[in-house]
């Protein structure tokens, strides 16, 4: 979409009133964009955005609580591994002995990182798809 917007200007913009994406006029703008719209339907003020905020979308919806704590573990798994030096991961084994915090490689699961260290042979890390318990310490290779 090109950027030309100008108080004054129409532009489709999510009603929080209404609750639809419907034609505004822009009220007031914020470095070259649209801040503050009118509703033209409704005559209603408010913040602009583009569409529902995930807020307003998981009300509506009443979505499931699954669906917004995978969300929430995603988001931690993000902002964990964020300036993580991943070439350093270590290889998930069921004989490793590992740490919390620490950045884990597992050949199924991908990237991990150990939130915590439950028993001596039993670890929760975290991975893309949310958390998962895990063993180490097993030295006889046998699952527990
Ligand atoms: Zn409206």
């Amino acid at each position: 979409m090109i950027n030309n917007y100008s108080a004054g200007g129409d532009i489709e913009a999510w009603c929080t009133k209404c609750k639809l994406e419907l034609g505004h006029t822009i009220i007031a703008m914020v470095d070259d964009f649209p801040k503050r719209v009118k509703c033209n339907t409704c005559n209603g003020q408010h913040n602009y955005r583009a569409k529902p905020s995930e807020k307003n979308r998981t009300k509506s919806k009443s979505s499931s609580r699954k669906t917004k704590s995978q969300k929430t573990n995603y988001n931690e798994y993000i902002s964990r591994l964020t300036g993580a030096d991943l070439s350093n991961a270590k290889k998930y084994s069921i004989k490793g002995n590992f740490e919390q915090d620490e950045i884990i490689d597992h050949s199924k699961f991908g990237i991990g990182i150990v939130l915590s260290i439950i028993q001596i042979n039993k670890i929760k890390i975290l991975f893309e798809d949310g958390p998962k318990l895990l063993i180490q310490n097993n030295e006889s290779g046998i699952p527990v």
